[in-house]
């Protein structure tokens, strides 16, 4: 061989040398989760490191195609329960250059988004890829109209923190944050409904992760008062305890704030990917979507009051109303706070948040803060406004409705609406809410 030609074959040798780490290079794929909740599913694909993929639509039949470069398969694909709403099959192959592909054959043309997370406390690297139907998705029905009813119920939003593949916080003993501050949810929703003129949205009924922004949106669907989330708190040191109230803070704007929010922008929907490990950032993302200054007021009144009831109960990390410390960019328009109901981190506490009758008394605890607030500030054209402004009459013998509104002066239509009645009957004995 000449010289020139010893040269190309090092040179060769050399190129073939640098490139064989990168066909050896194997990232494996360790497992799938899927979730599926009312807004549609997520496909989790569990990886040993940083993936390399690209995602497409194909038609013909539906399909959604993922290639995943330099990646083997560890186990099998997940097997799609027959009814669900959007996935007929997930199938898998290899490809060349040792990729690998994962098909999602889909019941007819899917809206899909996919993003990679970085490893958290729970899980490693992760590639998700987010399906939704095409067509709008009637989950959430607004309050259905009450006819012959002008006075509507103050409706409280209720937002248990986290689901589906974002955790939480965890306790010692295997407490989930997202597990019971569900059951707690569930429980202030029960509790709610329960007195008259008031009415509760649950915003997560199972275990699947809604996005803040869409937590929100649920709220302003169901046109709700007010908007509590709900969460546990969690510390590196298990002896610090009690819950904690927030709202959200109008001072303490900085650059450095500012930058956060715009880098937020766009991974705010990072199922926790991003803010896990900081609940810093946890909490001000929640609450950035969900205050606006104008309303500050309102949620720092009704904080307080829900503190001071909680209070009563168990201990407090804090005693006064804590404000986040970002600042707000949108304006939602709901008064909103965020409540850490104890510690899970604490053994004590944990124990306690796994407590029925504990979850309970917080839950009313919270109701009865809650309900002091809108009995002082009771929004217009409800039940409890009306309430507020009410006498009563003791119904004798003989009278008629027409005959009560003529002597009020009021119309039988408002005589019906402060009585929530459906007809004119009336009888002897029967107490009539009347304005005064
Ligand atoms: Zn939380």
């Amino acid at each position: 061989m000449s010289n020139k030609k010893i040269q190309i074959a090092i040179s060769f040798f050399l190129l073939l040398l640098c490139s064989l780490p990168l066909i050896a290079a194997n990232n494996t794929i360790s497992g799938f989760r899927v979730w599926d909740s009312p807004e549609g599913s997520r496909l989790i694909i569990d990886l040993a490191s940083k993936p390399k993929f690209e995602v497409f639509r194909l038609d013909n039949p539906e399909r959604i195609v993922i290639d995943i470069q330099q990646t083997r398969l560890k186990g099998k694909v997940p097997r799609v329960k027959r009814n669900h709403s959007l996935l007929k099959k997930v199938r898998s192959a290899p490809r060349k250059n040792r990729s690998r592909r994962i098909v999602l054959d889909t019941k007819g043309k899917i809206n899909y988004r996919s993003y990679e997370l970085l490893p958290n406390r729970e899980y490693g690297h992760r590639l998700v890829i987010e399906l939704n139907s095409t067509e709008p998705v009637v989950a959430i029905a607004p309050p259905a109209p009450k006819p012959n009813k002008a006075l509507r119920d103050i409706i409280i939003a209720i937002d248990a923190g986290h689901g589906g593949e974002d955790p939480g916080a965890s306790g010692r003993n295997g407490t989930r944050e997202k597990h019971v501050v569900l059951h707690i949810a569930k429980k202030l929703k029960k509790v709610i409904d329960e007195q008259n003129g008031f009415r509760a949205v649950l915003v997560r009924k199972g275990d699947y992760y809604l996005s803040l922004r869409k937590r929100m949106e649920i709220a302003r669907e169901n046109s709700a008062d007010m908007f509590i989330s709900v969460h546990a708190d969690a510390y590196k040191n298990p002896r610090v305890k009690g819950s904690s109230v927030f709202v959200l803070s109008e001072r303490g704007a900085s650059d450095e704030a500012a930058k956060w929010i715009a880098d937020q922008e766009n991974s705010a929907d990072l199922v926790g990917g991003v803010s896990l490990d900081d609940k810093d950032k946890t909490l001000a993302m929640v609450l950035l979507d969900l205050s606006q200054t104008a309303t500050t007021d309102a949620s720092v009144r009704v904080a307080d009051n829900v503190l001071s009831e909680i209070g009563k109960i168990g201990p407090v990390h804090n005693d006064t109303v804590q404000h986040a410390r970002f600042v707000v960019l949108k304006s939602p328009d709901i008064p909103s706070l965020l409540v850490e109901t104890a510690f899970i981190s604490n053994p004590r506490e944990e124990r306690r948040l796994n407590d029925q009758r504990y979850q309970l008394k917080l839950a009313n605890a919270m109701l009865r803060g809650v309900k002091r607030y809108f009995k002082k500030n009771p929004p217009p054209n409800t039940l409890l406004a009306q309430a507020e402004n009410t006498q009563t009459l003791l119904v004798e013998q003989g009278d008629t409705l027409s005959q009560i509104a003529r002597s009020l002066k009021v119309s039988i239509a408002t005589l019906k609406s402060y009585n929530q009645m459906q007809s004119e009957n009336i009888r002897a004995g029967q107490v009539l809410n009347i304005p005064f």
